[in-house]
């Protein structure tokens, strides 16, 4: 079903434990991780744009299970955050099967007014440099545990 809505996906790469194509590997794998690729191909739908990446991660003897951490790149803050929320109603659909539900042609229409805008906004900030941990360093910290992880 993810496939006939995103013809485009069988051409993402992943990088996962069993050296799976991203089709064969949708067949068998966690939800975040059909989110991760999903916000990163709405993304490259709705604006020209460099390679983007993306990390699905867990690790389930520190956090409790079930959580899941999603990293994607993005080049348009806002196009991004459109990106997340229509990802979410596409799983939700595809979780009810309900295809009908979302108007695939409409709503990648409506994410491109959204890079559009984005594109437009003055001078969005950068992130925040912060003090803390970065995620960068937490995720070395975890290396030290058995870590599933896929740089898809
Ligand atoms: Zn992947």
């Amino acid at each position: 079903m993810l496939f006939r809505l995103f013809p485009h996906l069988v051409h993402h790469k992943c990088d996962n434990d069993h050296g799976y194509t991203f089709r064969r590997e949708c067949r068998s794998t966690e939800i975040p991780h059909l989110f991760e690729h999903l916000i990163i191909e709405l993304q490259a739908q709705a604006q020209p744009t460099e390679v983007l990446r993306g990390e699905t991660q867990w690790n389930w003897r520190v956090d409790p299970r079930g959580r899941f951490y999603v990293f994607v790149d993005y080049e348009n803050e806002l196009l991004a955050l459109g990106a997340i929320r229509l990802a979410e109603r596409v799983i939700r659909a595809l979780d009810r099967r309900d295809l009908e539900e979302v108007d695939t042609e409409k709503e990648l229409e409506r994410l491109r007014e959204v890079a559009r805008l984005g594109r437009e906004l003055p001078g969005v900030p950068p992130p925040p440099v912060r003090d803390e941990p970065s995620v960068e360093e937490e995720r070395t910290a975890w290396s030290s545990v058995p870590l599933f992880s896929d740089h898809g």
